[in-house]
């Protein structure tokens, strides 16, 4: 184990560092920079231009407050964090999400036997393990945060990326398929998506920093309830429109310490953005209650740390003790609270824009 005593080397880089720090804070000072500037925060600015709650004029408030008291006692205490994100945060106060969904660095994890957590901080990504070479779901934001964070977090884990045989797009905004065609050239694995979120990423429109993304080599459209097998593996996947029209979300088998157990991971829990996809994501949702129940999942994962304090889980998990339990093993229940609550946020939201379902 390390000792508290900066080993030589350490040592140096931390003399380097303050006279670095010292001579960007007398850089600091003659530049009259604020102390907000000096400790790295944005410039000053006046009060009345703070970002304000998103407004919604036409709300229909009793709607809202109904649906946001259904969504209350579906939470509870342990998933009141997925409904205050999902009912509250994002669609009222998106600036924090900004604030917290950065694109930052995270430490890869192992958080089952053959499920490795290897993206960043704004997205995820996870390679699933069979005994005939490794699932890739998700590619980050682009080539660079492929080649940068992704391939040397599978690395770190012991996971070689030459073994990757396919690579799943949860669905088609740039966030997920952004690294996609980087992977697929340097590795050779398929690329799957549902047909609909194929032409989504082909010929869609695509929002700023995404215009210019490269698009993988179209190789494999998922249909709802196909299954795909690789090795002792058998993934089934669903459309599950609501995020997108052609999300797809995938259910599938590990085991923790050996313990079989069965993840639901649903590729749009970032919720309907418009109308469209608020009307779409509610039977959604109420479909994949029913396939997640009857396929008994009771592990959560989702498409960004954000959506299921993934981050936070993984930070326990590491520190894990003997016999503590996996964070991510939500019980069937829960998971089933879990989703109820994605349905009940489109509802509040719905009610919002002041639009019945
Ligand atoms: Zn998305």
């Amino acid at each position: 184990m390390p000792t508290f005593h900066p080993s030589p080397r350490e040592g140096q880089t931390m003399k380097r560092s303050l006279l670095a720090s010292a001579m960007g804070m007398a850089f600091a000072l003659l530049a009259t920079a604020s102390p907000a500037q000096e400790a790295g925060g944005a410039p000053p600015r006046a009060a009345a231009d703070y970002p304000a709650p998103q407004t919604f004029p036409k709300a229909n408030e009793k709607a809202v407050a109904e649906h946001l008291s259904a969504a209350r006692k579906l939470a509870g205490t342990d998933l009141f964090p997925d409904m205050a994100h999902r009912c509250i945060i994002s669609p009222v106060y998106p600036v924090r999400v900004r604030g917290i969904q950065f694109d930052g660095k995270i430490t890869p994890t192992r958080i089952f036997d053959q499920l490795y957590s290897v993206g960043q901080n704004a997205v995820s990504a996870y390679v699933l393990k069979t005994s005939a070479g490794l699932i890739l779901f998700d590619t980050l934001d682009n080539a660079d945060e492929a080649k940068t964070l992704l391939v040397p977090n599978m690395e770190k884990l012991g996971l070689d990326p030459k073994q990757i045989k396919y690579i799943v797009i949860t669905h088609g905004h740039g966030d997920h398929y952004g690294g996609a065609q980087w992977l697929q050239q340097a590795t050779g694995a398929k690329v799957i998506a549902s047909a609909i979120d194929w032409e989504m990423m082909e010929k869609g429109p695509k929002p700023g920093v995404f215009k210019d993304l490269p698009l993988p080599k179209h190789d494999m459209e998922m249909k709802d309830g196909d299954t795909l097998t690789l090795g002792d593996t058998t993934i089934r996947f669903y459309v599950t429109p609501g995020h997108t029209p052609g999300t797809l979300s995938a259910i599938f088998p590990v085991t923790d310490h050996g313990q079989r157990h069965v993840v639901g991971f649903n590729g749009g829990t970032g919720g309907g953005r418009d109308e469209a996809g608020l009307r779409a994501s509610i039977p959604s949702f109420a479909r994949w209650g029913e396939l997640t129940r009857a396929a008994g999942v009771d592990v959560l994962i989702a498409n960004h740390p954000l959506h299921a304090e993934t981050i936070e889980k993984e930070e326990l998990l590491r520190h894990a003790l003997p016999g503590d339990p996996n964070p991510f093993i939500v019980g069937t229940d829960t998971y089933q609270r879990y989703v109820r609550i994605q349905a009940e946020c489109a509802r509040v939201q719905l009610a919002r824009l002041g639009l019945s379902e």
